[in-house]
């Protein structure tokens, strides 16, 4: 078999570091969950008793921890979402509840930057909301921290601050769909492999951002990213 002649040079493999070990996570696909927690549902007018559900960000929307964020073009309202990330290790379809820690690489905490004013825009007439979420630098994550046969996290604080000022606070035991729900229900839209990432939705308390903010947002036992917006 002839190798493959490329017209140009393909992407570079967008990756994540993996917490206290040379190695990088590879990157596949990028999968959110919106409305995970009721407060935010109803702090954004939706109906917590519909089902959360899932929307993607390209891989190559990755921001490593610590980087300077420019503030995105076509929006009047950029928001921060804090998120509990599960990066995926071993694929799988149908997966149940059960067998969901067993597919899990690890955990991170990333944030879910949104145009917000376009994104309620495109709700409002109907269209994907992909303008609004799955922009260029929108998916800041820290390292991937191992499971190594470590029990999912049941509960712990989620929390966001805007140079210094708390802004986001939440519990991990607030989510409608817990981790290990998240992936059985994705796994059933999509087949999971290898390097699939999911942030797993946000507590009440989102808001606007600007150039020469700090954020930074913890998940009690992960670990903390701070992002500077340009
Ligand atoms: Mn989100």
């Amino acid at each position: 078999m002839s190798e493959i002649r490329f017209a140009f040079a393909p992407p570079a493999v967008v990756t994540v570091p993996v917490a206290g070990r040379d190695e990088a996570f590879p990157v596949r696909r990028i999968y959110c969950v919106g409305r995970n927690y009721a407060a935010h549902v109803r702090e954004m007018g939706g109906d917590e008793r519909a089902p959360p559900f899932f929307f993607q960000k390209p891989a190559d929307a990755i921001v490593p921890n610590g980087a300077v964020v420019p503030y995105p073009a076509h929006t009047q309202d950029f928001q921060y979402e804090i998120e509990l990330v599960v990066a995926i290790g071993t694929g799988g379809s149908d997966i149940s509840v059960e067998d969901a820690p067993a597919h899990i690489f690890g955990l991170a905490v990333g944030i879910d930057l949104t145009r917000r004013d376009v994104q309620v825009a495109a709700r409002k007439a109907g269209r994907p909301w992909e303008v609004g979420k799955s922009f260029d630098h929108s998916a800041p994550i820290t390292s991937i921290h191992p499971l190594e046969g470590a029990s999912l996290p049941s509960n712990g604080e989620i929390s966001l601050r805007v140079n210094g000022e708390t802004r986001q606070k939440g519990d991990l035991a607030e989510m409608i769909w817990h981790s290990a729900e998240i992936v059985g229900e994705l796994s059933r839209q999509y087949r999971l492999e290898p390097g699939d990432l999911i942030y797993t939705g946000t507590p009440a308390g989102v808001g606007p951002v600007g150039p020469g903010d700090v954020i930074d947002g913890t998940v009690e036992g992960v670990d903390t990213i701070r992002i500077t917006i340009a």
